[in-house]
């Protein structure tokens, strides 16, 4: 007997195991095991309505409706032309080399038939199929010796490879009501997994149950021995859902508990405790506030100055759209921080915004931000800015600020947590745009702190996470949520406008710009690239101004180009600037300190501006091959404008055909402002795989069932689980099964998303 750390070697012979593991990387049972159909075979009614792909590989069981002997129009020889019918259906095949065969496949014979999807204008066909008859002689599901057997093809090769001891066929291993479709590749077909699994799930021990029973019964979860052999080979549907759901549950779970014990984990270290005081800069910051926080602004800020008093650290991501005032919050959080004598980080995507940032705070805060100047206010602290392209003595300065505690904030990017910044006395982190930032960065900064504590960390979003991806990513974090925008939001009108069929839209896309700086507005001009020495090195640039073309896709509108085109032709009346990645550090903050300042009319840049940039004036953003950027990316772009209280207008410009998918896509971004909604529209058109990168792509040991789109309730259900299995036994001391689930899930590449998140 087996059991599921076995090698495929001792089980199925070397003969068998090679190639899985060669093709695959299968190597134990219980890899082959988790190998699972990804769907399967239901005697033709899995066919539905719909008409499969071109090239699709199919199997059916079907009865053979009529056969008939044609001529070929070309060349000499016949073919056979047969009609298969299958759950109401009608499927034609085709058979060459007739002649043995049309005494087998005739009218009223039953048998399964394998081939690939091919289309002669609209009909479609399955070319010469592999196929095997089942049952002998008309003798339905009955075990047939091996000579006897009736087919052609990998099918037949399948059944005659299957005999047993006694030299005979169970045909009825073909003919079940769910026959298990396999990921598969040429050198291991899917028949092959159908034979190894059955062969395994023979010698198969009963498997043992990581989950409790209880977890179990009070979800109605059949156990995992039952799950295992009938998600391969299910009796009915309902096995093959209960199964699935089981495994599915599993996969939730493993995540779920691994993110719970980092919230345990988070539990037992140690924080400097900030516990607000009503005479330190952070009170002073309240009384001269301009304007009154809003109830949402309140509640979150109690829910942080709470975490903040504690002996352990926050670690809370705030999500709320852009404009939503959560810089206000963080930046009271950090003067709470301040106030109890440590000092403050906040990280930020790109230097543009790490600049804002900084500057921004500094205008927030006033006198108080004046630390260490004479005459200064006696609470005021000082902010540091810090950034990879800021001349040297401008960084040792920064960094003397921040080894010295002069500075109680530090602003910065990815730069802050290499590793020559150190700090006095860190204690709270604040991450601004968190899909940047990956888990081991936060890591890296948790070190910063002094010996033995972490900092605090604050997680800010403006990018709607649909839900069961915040479960499954960031679970360890506590969410708070801002709804509310402090000063109104204009609705943004979109359009897109498909460039290719009406050029004139794009001139008159250039021409609203005109008019809303006549009215004293702004605007962006978003590119998909930047277009400098990339081009000008495969000599493209010279040849065409305006528009370079690449092997890979539609040529695309480059920003360097189009300032150019714009500045010297269209808008040769307006103040035209640019802002990309690869400017030095000062220029882009000249010119985003002009566009702030009004200086600047129109902004051709790229995706520079996409997070945090704040010009209430800016009203209209056109955006240049809009179908390059992802929905999210593009709501957060279009989230520059109508931030003042003037409407705002988005213009996004495709040259791609308006009948395809990606135009289709942008309309329906166009359609809605509403954030959570695009999340789910973002999920639903991406592949999951590129949601979660590698975990789902279906290698050994990725995710395979769980589905982010559908399976929100799972995914929560396992959260609880994994919640309330902690807290019952942190240690899991008393769940060996459970423990090992989260060992493995480390072990695996299930949790590799999480480390990229
Ligand atoms: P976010 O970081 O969420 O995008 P910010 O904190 O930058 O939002 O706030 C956007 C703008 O709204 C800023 O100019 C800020 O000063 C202002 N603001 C924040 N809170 C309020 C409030 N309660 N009332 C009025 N204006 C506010
Ligand atoms: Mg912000």
């Amino acid at each position: 007997m087996a059991t599921l750390m076995d090698p495929l070697d001792d089980v199925l012979g070397a003969a068998a195991a090679t190639p899985l593991a060669d093709v695959f990387g299968i190597h134990t049972v219980e890899d082959l095991l988790r190998h699972y159909p990804h769907r399967y075979m239901t005697h033709g009614s899995e066919l539905g309505e719909k008409e499969p792909p071109e090239g699709e590989h199919i199997t059916i069981v079907a009865t053979v409706e009529s056969a008939t002997l044609r001529s070929m129009k070309n060349r000499n020889g016949q073919f056979l032309a047969v009609t298969l019918a299958a759950d109401g259906q009608r499927i034609e095949a085709t058979f060459f080399s007739p002649h043995k065969l049309k005494h087998v496949v005739v009218p009223g014979r039953r048998g399964m038939f394998s081939g690939k999807v091919k289309y002669f204008g609209k009909r479609w066909n399955l070319t010469h199929p592999s196929y095997v008859i089942l049952g002998g002689d008309g003798n339905d599901g009955a075990v047939v010796p091996a000579g006897r057997i009736v087919g052609g093809g990998t099918l037949a090769g399948l059944a005659r490879g299957s005999v047993d001891a006694s030299g005979a066929v169970d045909m009825s291993v073909f003919d079940r009501a769910f026959v298990p479709i396999y990921p598969a590749a040429k050198d291991v077909e899917s028949w092959t997994f159908m034979r190894c699994v059955r062969n395994v799930l023979d010698q198969l021990d009963d498997v043992v149950d990581p989950l409790p029973e209880s977890v179990r019964a009070e979800r109605g979860l059949v156990d995992i021995d039952t799950a295992l052999r009938s998600v391969h080979f299910p009796d009915t549907a309902a096995d093959k859902d209960s199964a699935r759901e089981r495994l599915k549950f599993d996969e939730a779970l493993a995540v779920q508990l691994v993110l719970a014990d980092r919230r345990r984990d988070a539990s037992t270290r140690v924080a400097a405790r900030c516990p607000p005081i009503t005479d330190g800069i952070a009170a002073e910051f309240d009384r001269r506030l301009p304007f009154e926080l809003t109830a949402g602004q309140h509640e979150v800020a109690a829910e942080i100055a709470n975490d903040l008093s504690a002996p352990h650290p926050m670690s809370r991501l705030l999500q709320g759209e852009v404009g939503s005032g959560k810089t206000i919050v963080a930046l009271r959080a950090m003067l709470q921080v301040i106030d109890a004598g440590h000092q403050c980080a906040l990280l930020a995507p790109t230097e543009v915004l790490a600049s804002q940032h900084a500057r921004s705070i500094r205008s927030m805060l006033g006198s108080l931000a004046a630390g260490g100047e004479l005459g200064s206010h006696e609470l005021a602290t000082k902010v540091a800015l810090l950034t990879g392209s800021m001349s040297t003595a401008a960084k040792r300065s920064a960094l003397l600020d921040a080894v010295t505690g002069d500075a109680g904030i530090v602003i910065g990017t990815h730069a802050l947590i290499e590793d020559r910044v150190e700090f006095l006395d860190l204690a709270m982190v604040v991450v601004d745009e968190q899909h940047r930032f990956g888990v081991e960065q936060r890591d890296a900064l948790r070190a910063k702190a002094r010996e033995n504590t972490s900092p605090h960390l604050l997680v800010m979003t403006a990018t709607p996470i649909p839900r069961t991806i915040a479960m499954s990513t960031l679970g360890d974090l506590e969410t708070s949520v801002l709804t509310e925008l402090p000063r109104g939001r204009s609705p943004i009108v979109s359009n897109v406008v498909p460039a290719r069929s009406k050029p004139g839209w794009v001139d008159r896309a250039w021409q609203r710009i005109h008019e809303e700086v006549a009215a004293g507005r702004q605007a962006y001009v978003v590119c998909s690239r930047i277009g400098d020495d990339e081009d000008s090195e495969t000599g493209k640039k010279g040849a065409t101004k305006k528009k370079a073309t690449s092997d890979d896709g539609p040529e695309t509108t480059a920003a360097v180009d189009l300032y150019e085109t714009l500045s010297t032709g269209p808008m040769h009346d307006l103040r035209v600037g640019l802002l990309h990645g690869r400017l030095p550090g000062d220029d882009k903050d000249i010119t985003m300190s002009e566009f702030n300042s009004g200086e600047i009319d129109v902004l051709v840049c790229t995706t520079v501006v996409e997070v945090g940039v704040d010009v209430p004036n800016a009203t209209v953003m056109v955006i240049m091959d809009a179908d390059r950027f992802g929905v999210s990316q593009l709501h957060q772009l279009r989230g520059r404008i109508g931030r003042g209280g003037h409407q705002g207008l988005c213009i996004m410009i495709s040259y791609l055909s308006p009948g395809g998918g990606s135009f289709a896509r942008l309309e329906a971004v166009a359609a809605t402002n509403d954030g959570f909604e695009l999340a789910k529209l973002d999920l639903a058109t991406r592949r999951e795989g590129d949601v979660l990168g590698a975990a789902q792509s279906g290698t050994v040991s990725g995710l395979r069932l769980l589905s982010f789109i559908d399976d929100e309730d799972i995914i929560a259900d396992a959260q609880d689980c994994a919640r309330s299995l902690f807290a019952r036994d942190p240690s899991l001391a008393n769940n060996p099964g459970i423990a090992s689930m989260m060992r493995s899930a480390w072990r695996s590449d299930r949790v590799d998303y999480l480390q990229k998140s």
